[in-house]
């Protein structure tokens, strides 16, 4: 056929435009706080180290602030988030916000001061802290909420209101946010000693009064937004949860009026029953939805319709990933949606907080151009919502888009991020599954001959307290400060020193201690290629802490060995068996930055492929025991169930795939850094790992009523046996108790007798008692056995 002749979309002139375009608005979901060079985190620990005062620290936090304002309001964003500040964390200010204070903190009553709030963010003299959680899928921490039926709500902390008259006193009008109500209550847990049949959300009518006061005065203060940030929409929720959420805006539907409220949803696409509750709220103008993470959002728009009186903010700039945005993809995205909402009801907005991803690439001085131009962190996510907003209204900045597409095409071209023989090896791997042929128990008994341990083996999980000597001496050689030389030799005698320790302590399997490493994935990171790091890139975990991810770019490989030099070195100071120590594909994948080019497991395939040639040289060089970490498996576990299966699936099997060609007598160990995988039992099971050592002593009766329950697990296991993240030091009766515990639940041939994580972050006047006490627990309990 003839091709059709195309039709030419002709701009009318601009000052046509004015009177028939769609006036279109951006939105920013909530931003970094802690600064582009980590001031908060600074200005927060010298105030807790008592060398400065609260209003040094105030100060710092309020310039902060402004600058974040301003720069939103400079790039045009019409939407503007405040009360996205938080000293410690965002759930904590809401526990402040509604004075749910736990009565142990001794708060009576009044505005929460720094005082409490730090109590209850990092315990204090007398009070440990609240407990902190995982924030959904992020490395994110959260404090959780304890609540109780008695507990008694009051209006304790203004923030939202004067973070909001902040800016405006700027000249800044802001969308104050707050965590709504239904999921406040969905990610509490009742206090300690509260009785079994109480629901959390029976607490909504008690919050709901003070969530109107604050309404209240947010209008009185000229607010005409507020976003309710209600992510736990995205889990599978039951219908009377479901309900909570009709609930809890119907009552708040009336202090609602003359002000528009817009609910936040992110971190993945809604479940049907769970959007069409979330487009009916009651009182509610908008609606926020992830289109990044959910990847069924606008499948869902489209299916269910969008109600026609309400506002949809297109979260399509990805707030958890550092890759500039695909610009003319999200603008053909954006131009759909247009199709399916009413007139001028479109924001675009970023797929969830900021808060996830790195601050500004600005800082970044050692990342070459060509990477530097395929990435975007929160400063340059701004400009690129504005300018999905603006081409959306006729006005779109070809210049900024141009750039944005040779980038693109820049990144899909280029050589260093693709290798041919990778991809082949990766795909080849798709749909097969590559274990060992031996059975595990035969394997153990093979390993048993070569080895020839004791009944309840002892060993450790890795590191050996990192000094500041240690440190010292990686730095400098970084900084080519000392030799290759000078470096090797230090490093060597600290080995030796951490082999003659476990020797004294009559440890049967030992580690190298891992002192020429400054963390376990950046280690690995730096030593493959696919991968980029940066100087700022930092993402807070909770509280000052901060992380800083790897980029994952390109294909990956391995050029040559990264571990074999010190695991051999290790070994040849003893004849006890030494443990090769290696970090797993799937904790490498989730802790870094990773590629949104392939899916997430054709990357970890690749990075499974480059640890199986690491693991197969440390066999080579006679390593008999090879420790593959898969701390961070669970952490990757997708939020909605049913896709928690696949994710398990290739998970698992790419820590498979590093171990699938070696022999039987090689003995491979893995390590967890949780206790609670009573749900994936089955999937840890199915690694297939000859030992597992795993977190449990703060936990013991969660982690063993798995085997109470009866699930077999013929394998070797070491549940730990004492806490490493408490300096406090175990007796040896407290120890030999546990190990009774465990006894009691599974076989005294498979039990390996261990502690619960590596001991890098205690100090060796903690470490050698302790130790001393495991070993000595470990023997007394052979004896009589
Ligand atoms: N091998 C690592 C260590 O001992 C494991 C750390 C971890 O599980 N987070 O430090
Ligand atoms: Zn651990």
């Amino acid at each position: 056929f003839p091709s059709l002749p195309r039709l030419r979309f002709i701009p009318p002139p601009s000052f046509v435009r004015l009177n028939w375009v769609r006036a279109m608005t951006s939105h920013i979901v909530g931003y970094p706080r802690m600064g582009p060079k980590r001031e908060l985190k600074f200005a927060l620990e010298s105030f807790w180290d008592r060398k400065s005062n609260a209003d040094e620290l105030q100060k710092v936090a309020k310039d902060l602030r402004i600058s974040i304002w301003k720069q939103m309001n400079v790039a045009g964003i019409k939407f503007i988030p405040s009360n996205t500040f938080s000293y410690y964390d965002q759930v904590l200010d809401t526990t402040a916000m509604l004075g749910a204070v736990p009565p142990r903190y001794g708060w009576t009553g009044g505005e929460i001061g720094f005082d409490v709030y730090f109590s209850m963010a990092r315990g204090n003299a007398t009070l440990p802290a609240m407990e902190m959680t995982k924030w959904f899928d992020t490395n994110y921490h959260y404090i959780v909420p304890e609540l109780s039926p008695d507990l008694k709500f009051c209006y304790a902390s203004h923030k939202a209101v004067n973070e909001y008259k902040e800016a405006k006193e700027l000249g800044i009008e802001t969308v104050p946010v707050l965590v709504g109500p239904v999921s406040y209550l969905l990610l509490s847990k009742p206090a300690k000693g509260v009785e079994k049949s109480f629901s959390l959300l029976s607490l909504l009518g008690k919050i709901i009064p003070v969530y109107k006061e604050v309404l209240t005065e947010l209008k009185a203060a000229g607010a005409t937004w507020v976003q309710f940030d209600e992510p736990t929409l995205v889990y599978d929720l039951d219908s009377h949860q479901l309900k909570a959420f009709s609930d809890a805006y119907e009552q708040l539907e009336e202090t609602l009026s003359g002000m528009n409220a817009l609910v936040e949803t992110y971190f993945s696409d809604l479940p049907a029953d769970a959007y069409k509750t979330a487009v009916s709220l009651k009182g509610i103008s908008a609606v926020g939805l992830d289109l990044v993470r959910g990847e069924k959002t606008l499948e869902l728009i489209k299916s269910m319709g969008f109600p026609s009186d309400k506002y949809l903010f297109a979260g399509v700039v990805d707030g958890r990933n550092i890759w500039a945005n695909d610009l003319e993809a999200s603008l053909k995205t954006l131009r759909t949606l247009e199709g399916l909402v009413s007139k001028d009801k479109l924001a675009v907005s970023t797929s969830c907080s900021l808060l996830h991803t790195a601050v500004d690439l600005v800082n970044e001085t050692k990342l070459d151009m060509e990477i530097k131009s395929w990435l975007a962190f929160s400063a340059q996510k701004i400009l690129e919502v504005n300018a999905l907003a603006q081409a959306l209204s006729g006005e779109k900045d070809e210049t900024f888009f141009f750039t944005n597409a040779s980038a693109h095409a820049s990144r899909k071209s280029s050589p260093r991020v693709n290798d041919e023989a990778v991809q082949k090896a990766a795909s080849a791997l798709r749909g097969t599954d590559r274990r060992r042929t031996t059975p595990v128990t035969d394997r153990l008994a093979a390993q048993q001959k070569k080895l020839n341990l004791s009944v309840l083996p002892t060993t450790t999980i890795g590191s050996f307290p990192q000094t500041a000597d240690l440190r010292r001496v990686r730095r400098e050689y970084k900084a080519n400060k000392i030799s290759e030389e000078e470096y090797v030799k230090a490093i060597k005698e600290e080995i030796n020193k951490v082999v003659k320790l476990q020797e004294e302590l009559d440890i049967d399997v030992l580690v190298h201690g891992e002192p020429e490493r400054n963390d376990m994935v950046e280690y690995f990171g730096e030593q493959l290629k696919g991968f980029a790091f940066t100087v700022n890139g930092w993402v807070q975990s909770y509280g000052s802490r901060c992380v800083k991810p790897p980029i994952i770019y390109g294909d990956v490989s391995r050029p040559k060995p990264m571990t074999v030099f010190w695991s051999t070195a290790a070994q040849s100071m003893t004849s006890r068996p030494m443990k090769g120590m290696l970090t797993g594909p799937v904790t490498i994948l989730n802790w870094s930055f990773v590629r949104n080019d392939q899916p997430r497991f054709e990357t970890c395939y690749q990075i499974a492929l480059a640890i199986k040639d690491e693991v197969e040289d440390l066999e080579g060089a006679g390593i008999q025991v090879i420790q593959i970490d898969e701390a961070a498996l669970r952490e990757g576990l997708p939020l909605r169930k049913s896709e928690q299966a696949l994710y398990l699936d290739w998970a698992v099997h790419s820590f498979r795939i590093t171990n699938s060609g070696v022999k039987d007598t090689t003995q491979i160990h893995t390590h967890m850094c949780y206790s609670h995988f009573n749900d994936i039992i089955h999937s840890i099971i199915d690694m297939d790992a000859d030992v597992i050592t795993i977190e449990n002593s703060r936990s013991d009766e969660k982690l063993l009523s798995v085997f109470r329950e009866g699930v077999k697990y013929g394998a070797g296991i070491g549940p730990g046996v004492y806490d490493i993240h408490s300096p406090r030091i175990p007796t040896s009766e407290e120890i030999a108790d546990r190990i009774n515990k465990m006894l009691a639940v599974l076989e005294k041939n498979v039990l390996w007798v261990n502690p619960d994580c590596g001991l890098k972050t205690r100090k060796y006047d903690e470490v050698k008692p302790a130790l001393t006490n495991m070993v000595a627990a470990a023997k007394l309990l052979r004896s009589q056995l």
